[in-house]
Formats: C-alpha cells, structure tokens, sequence
C-alpha cells in the first residue's frame, strides 16, 4: 500500500486526527483538510491554501514573523486551512509542514525503522562537533529535558545508547498520528557538544591555580 493510500485508511469519511500542531478531517465526500489545531471549529473563518509551496512559506515563520529553523517546533502559525479530494496531494501538502514525518511514522509502526541510538549519531560526527561524542549520560538526559521537551513536538524513540533500553515503543491513539523523533537532529548534537565543551571547560579551570 503506498503512503497516500495509508493515510486515506488512517482518516477515513468523517474522521478526524491530530498531526503535530494540525487537525486533520476528511468530509462526508472524502475531501482531505488541516488546519491548525486552535482552528478546529467549523466556525472559523479561514485563509485557504492551495499549493505546497504556500504552505512550505507558513512553516517557515511564526505568527510574530520568527524564523522556525526547526520544523517541529511548536508555534505553527494559525488561520489557515487546505483542501484537496486527492491523498497523494494532501500527502505532498502535509510534508509542506512536517517533512518526511508520516512517512517517519508508518515506517516505525511497520517495524521498518530503527530508532538510532544518540551515541550512534554523535559518534558519527567530524571536526569540531566530534567532542559532542563525550557527553555523558546525564548530559543526555538534560538535553532532552532542556532542549527536546519544551522545544520540539516529536516524540523521542532513540535510546541513548544501544545498550539502554531506551524509550517505551510510541504507540498511537485512535486520534493522533504522532510526530516521532528516531534520530537526534543538528540542534541536538549542538547541544550536546555545548554541554561537552561547559563540562570540559570547567574541568579545567578548576584545576588552574589561582593567581
Ligand atoms: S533531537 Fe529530535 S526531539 Fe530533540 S529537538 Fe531534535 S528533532 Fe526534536
């Protein structure tokens, strides 16, 4: 089954579902819609978008005209809806806002794809950013407790290292097609090697003599 038909399975007439910031619905005739979350009544009146493209410039930026370099970020901007009868086009509109993570969640929900632990990641990075490989396990814990949870709508899947566990498996509810995080992102390893590089820092001038 191709992706556009899943998620025609997944929202079926007169269902709806929450993706991320957006609600998704499809009509009594099967046409496709989303819109922002704090747009779900029917009453609101609505912008509508009718192009990729446009809907590429809405993740873009925030309400306040922001920069949004992390698409996943909450503050998706508002008053807007876009329709469409076709799944593969509704498919194309939705990665507009959240590229890639539908996709990302049949696949995961398949068994087709492996969460990468955060060791796996850091340890593949070069030059300046290899000194993020040395974080430790608390550091991790804190760059997703400081940097993933209040920042970002995924859900983390990755352990931190191949041998931990990790997280609970994401299961869905009957509402929801969660956004999933299988693979720490650039900000991540960003941070990480902030993290890294304060530990190391302190490390050293605390044993500096003092003159
Ligand atoms: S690592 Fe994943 S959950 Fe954390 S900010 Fe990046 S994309 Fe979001």
């Amino acid at each position: 089954m191709s992706l556009a038909d899943t998620l025609a399975s997944l929202l079926e007439r007169e269902d709806r579902l929450v993706f991320g910031e957006l609600t998704l619905s499809r009509d009594p005739h099967g046409v496709f819609s989303a819109r922002h979350r704090v747009d779900a009544e029917p009453t609101t009146s609505l912008e509508p978008i009718d192009s990729v493209a446009a809907l590429r410039e809405i993740a873009k930026y925030d309400s306040a005209g922001a920069f949004r370099p992390l698409k996943t970020a909450p503050g998706l901007r508002s008053g807007w809806c876009t329709e469409t009868p076709c799944p593969r086009e509704f498919l194309r509109r939705l990665d507009a806002i959240y590229p890639g993570l539908f996709a990302t969640w049949v696949a995961y929900d398949r068994d087709a794809l492996a969460p990468v632990p955060l060791r796996g990641t850091l340890g593949r990075q070069t030059g300046m950013y290899r000194f993020a490989g040395t974080i430790t396990d608390e550091m991790a814990h804190r760059l997703q407790a400081e940097l993933c949870a209040p920042g970002c709508l995924r859900r983390i899947t990755w352990p931190i290292d191949a041998n931990n566990g990790g997280h609970a498996r994401v299961e869905a509810s009957a509402d929801e097609i969660p956004l999933l995080c299988t693979e720490a992102c650039t900000f991540a390893v960003t941070r990480a090697r902030e993290l890294a590089k304060e530990a190391y820092d302190q490390a050293n001038s605390a044993g500096t003599p003092q003159g």
